[in-house]
């Protein structure tokens, strides 16, 4: 044994802590729960029960890594999104809560437009993690959902996701955005996409960029580059109405329809903003 106690650990946890944040408690108690594989209130019920060598250090690793800036759902290895809990690794984005309005109106739209959920043919691309077409496919689970993305190891994420959350209903496709579905003459009527929409001088300035796959982040020159890509490979899939819904940064709602307007025939847009009141998701129907 260490001879240190939860008590110990978390006092000298929190001391570490200060030195890169003000407010220490919570993340200090949430990694030894991390370590210990017990959740907080124990932790916090239990300061006296001692802790082995090995806790000891897999819990300085942690929180050293918290020092240097590492993102949390990294260290804890899960991030919530709409109401479950995901796996999350190093070859994936961290969900954001902000791509949660994405999916709460691909859902409306659903319930809305179709008589009958079993026709909706979707593909979430750039899938990463899962979670925009796991949350989706468990919403409506006689739809036919794909998810593509580039990254074989995101990939292995997002089927872990699906997994864990007994979803059955997504075939998961290797490929760049939407190739891997015309490649095998796949046809949906409903994209969703929460592309890399950073432009690439901004990556490398951001706090989480050193820890999130650049290409997860980067966007090309102006952040826009794959609404471009998208839009041109839509008409190789697409059986119209076509509708979409992708996520956007809060200042790219005009370009990203622009781009739009060159590529497709729409019929109908709309800039859905997020709960800071920015623009964050643009929603389109092609013919
Ligand atoms: N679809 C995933 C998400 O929304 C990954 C997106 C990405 O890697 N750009 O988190």
């Amino acid at each position: 044994m260490s001879g240190w106690t939860i008590g110990t650990a978390l006092k000298e946890g929190k001391r570490k802590l200060r030195e890169a944040y003000d407010e220490v408690s919570f993340d200090a108690q949430i990694l030894l729960a991390t370590v210990l594989g017990v959740d907080r209130a124990h932790i916090i019920a239990h300061p006296e029960k001692p802790i082995s060598d090995e806790q000891v250090v897999a819990y300085a690793n942690l929180i050293q890594r918290r020092v240097n800036g590492e993102p949390y759902a990294y260290l804890v290895g899960h991030r919530e999104f709409y109401g479950r809990d995901f796996i999350v690794t190093p070859d994936v984005l961290v969900p954001r809560p902000e791509t949660e309005h994405l999916v709460e109106h691909a859902i409306m739209m659903v319930e809305g437009f179709y008589k009958d959920p079993a026709e909706v043919r979707a593909v979430d691309v750039g899938t990463g993690s899962g979670i925009i077409a796991i949350s989706f496919a468990l919403r409506f689970p006689t739809a036919t959902v794909y998810a593509t993305d580039i990254s074989p190891e995101a990939l292995a994420v997002a089927k872990c996701n699906a997994e864990l959350h007994g979803v059955k209903n997504i075939q998961f496709l290797e490929g760049h955005l939407l190739e891997p579905l015309y490649e095998n003459n796949i046809k949906v009527d409903l994209i969703l996409c929460n592309p890399p929409y950073l432009p690439s001088d901004l990556v490398p300035q951001l706090p989480f960029s050193r820890f999130e796959p650049e290409i997860a982040l980067d966007g090309g020159t102006d952040g826009l580059l794959y609404y471009h890509l998208l839009f041109k490979q839509v008409h190789l899939v697409g059986v119209p109405p076509i509708r979409m819904f992708l996520e956007i940064g809060s200042t790219q709602s005009q370009a990203v329809l622009r781009i739009a307007h060159q590529h497709l025939s729409i019929m109908l847009q709309e800039v859905i903003r997020d709960y800071a009141g920015h623009d964050r998701v643009v929603r389109l129907s092609a013919k």
